[in-house]
């Protein structure tokens, strides 16, 4: 039945998709690691990952999708000690940062999203089992991978064994404080002894806590299973994260970690990725304050997810002026199609439009004028998508239907086409709806900054009436003004 290519790194090649049990997909990114706000690049990722898992139920596969959160690591320790609370205080407080993110952009919820510190004793029997198997080794206190016993190690990142083992070997070992605890400058840690005072777990090999490649490698098991279909994540996670897990999982299991492997490229300013330790990032927050979740997604989508993007305000906005031209040609089709429904909530009406999304199967008998036109769309975009996950075009294919919509003078015609193109916008999980009315927090502090220059100069030719009747017209709306020492200031009751 599959028709789907997917660019598999661990082949270097574009594969046709065949899941290996049946129609079932066991699917699973890594997660964030939560320690601070999202930026754009996380929002990729796991916008990119969220459009895959709709495209395989669309065609009509039974996937299981699980993205994990990495709530114990040495970042989030570290920003714990900068700020002066509790680790866990870190990652909570994060964690629902990020949830409320992934909410705000109209990511679909993972099936399961297993948290790091709920798999820790199943972390500690699969270090133990690995010990057991002559693949790993416990060095005071630390437990670490013996890379030289894994002989595939590298075959992800392309890089061979010898290679690693030698340049392991010519590095200065003062770089790295823990290297005389290993056998090879190249093995990995898969448990972290903890120092004083730091956060521990009791194990057999003292309080400590798991190494992050063992996190995922764990959980992908438990959750998932020994051999899954998809394993995927940002292009940074190549080497040495997936590849340390698959030496970890291949290792223990003797069989493939995943059929496909699957990476995003990044977001870059002025040719840098985005990233915290740059300092070049803009929080999802911050980028929702001026734009709109559709207005994000399609400045992502626009790019195919294995080519970096490059960000710019002007580019953002260049996406919200064309969103512009695809909630004008929805507006065309039923109520029922391009509005929430009366009465139903903001999210409500998400899960219902997420409910309510057509399948390869159904796409032909749901399309209300299945013409030349229609019939074209769809294989063109399905086409795209089939071709792994091609994004871009699919995109464009919607543009190309809004321009038809505009000049199409048939009425039922024009609003079956503007059916058709809400249908398809949702797989990508668009919800066109209508936001241009809705107005952003910096035109709002313009507008009331232009009402008090206005109640100023009533006041300086003393017309102190309509002074006070801005005030009292500004407090009736739920905001204060202050006037102090000449300054005049405001703020939200
Ligand atoms: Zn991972």
């Amino acid at each position: 039945m599959t028709t789907i290519q997917v660019h598999n790194t661990l082949t270097g090649k574009k594969e046709l998709f065949v899941p290996v049990n049946g129609n079932r997909v066991l699917m699973y990114a890594c997660g964030p690691t939560v320690y601070d706000m999202s930026h754009l690049g996380h929002a990729r990722m796991t916008l990119v990952y969220d459009v895959i898992q709709r495209y395989l139920r669309f065609s009509g596969y039974d996937v299981t999708y699980v993205r994990n959160i990495t709530d114990v690591d040495d970042k989030i320790i570290n920003r714990a000690k900068s700020l002066g609370i509790s680790p866990e205080q870190v990652a909570r407080e994060y964690t629902y940062t990020f949830w409320h993110d992934m909410h705000c952009l109209n990511i679909q919820p993972p099936d399961f999203e297993p948290k790091a510190t709920e798999f820790i004793e199943l972390m500690i029997q699969f270090t133990k089992e690995l010990i057991e198997k002559g693949h790993a080794y416990e060095s005071r206190g630390d437990v670490y991978f013996d890379v030289a016993s894994f002989k595939e190690y590298g075959k992800l990142g392309k890089k061979t064994l010898e290679d690693l083992l030698v340049g392991a070997r010519e590095q200065v070992k003062s770089q790295d404080d823990l290297a005389d605890r290993k056998r090879n400058q190249v093995d990995f840690a898969l448990w972290k002894s903890a120092r004083e005072g730091e956060l521990g777990w009791s194990s057999p090999w003292g309080a400590g806590r798991p190494g992050w490649h063992l996190e995922c490698s764990t959980m992908t098991k438990h959750v998932l299973g020994e051999t899954i279909d998809i394993h995927a994540g940002g292009e940074d996670l190549v080497f040495p994260h997936h590849e340390n897990e698959i030496a970890q999982s291949e290792a223990l299991h003797g069989k493939p970690m995943a059929k496909y492997w699957l990476h995003n490229s990044f977001v870059q300013v002025n040719s840098e990725k985005m990233s915290k330790s740059e300092g070049n990032f803009t929080t999802i927050q911050n980028l929702l304050g001026r734009f709109s979740a559709d207005t994000i997604r399609i400045f992502a989508l626009q790019t195919h997810y294995r080519h970096p993007i490059e960000f710019s305000m002007e580019s953002l906005t260049a996406a919200k002026t064309a969103l512009g031209r695809l909630l004008r040609a929805a507006a065309y089709a039923t109520p029922a199609e391009q509005s929430n429904g009366a009465g139903a909530t903001a999210g409500e009406a998400v899960l219902k439009q997420n409910a309510q999304q057509i399948t390869r199967a159904t796409a032909e008998s749901l399309d209300p004028v299945n013409d030349d036109l229609t019939k074209q769309f769809r294989k063109t975009f399905t086409d795209a998508m089939d071709n792994d996950f091609n994004t871009a075009i699919a995109t464009s294919q919607l543009f190309f239907l809004s321009d038809k919509i505009f000049v199409e003078t048939d009425e039922n015609r024009r609003r079956g086409y503007a059916t058709v193109l809400v249908q398809y916008a949702r797989l990508l999980g668009l919800t066109l709806s209508d936001t241009r009315k809705q107005v952003d927090d910096a035109t709002t502090k313009q507008i009331v900054d232009l009402v008090l220059e206005l109640r100023n100069i009533a006041r300086t030719k003393k017309d102190y009436e309509t002074s006070d009747l801005i005030r009292k017209r500004l407090a009736d709306a739920g905001l204060n003004v202050m006037d102090t020492g000449g300054n005049t200031t405001w703020e939200q009751a």
